[in-house]
């Protein structure tokens, strides 16, 4: 498993306007992860970087598959649209 904290730039921010963290209200510092869901798949996926709070912990159908997993910027950019889509859902 490999972890990498972001900190996300102001045009970051604006460029994804990421959801805030519904415990905390943080939308700029996240924790990225990545780690194997099978044999040859990853799975990537962020916490709040204040608080802990992850989305997709109940449901991991949210978090990003890619092959190679890793907490490259565009893994953790992907994953952080899994966030939203995973708060919005849980918002309904
Ligand atoms: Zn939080």
């Amino acid at each position: 498993m490999t972890t990498r904290k972001v900190a996300l730039t102001d045009k970051a921010v604006i460029s994804l306007n990421p959801t805030p963290c519904p415990k905390c209200g943080n939308f700029r510092e996240f924790v990225a992860h990545s780690d194997y869901c099978a044999e040859d798949c990853c799975n990537v996926w962020v916490e709040c970087g204040e608080c802990g709070f992850d989305p997709t912990q109940e449901d991991t159908g949210y978090r990003l598959e890619d092959v190679w997993g890793g907490c490259g910027d565009n893994n953790i950019i992907a994953a952080i649209s899994c966030w939203d889509d995973a708060l919005r859902e849980s918002a309904k």
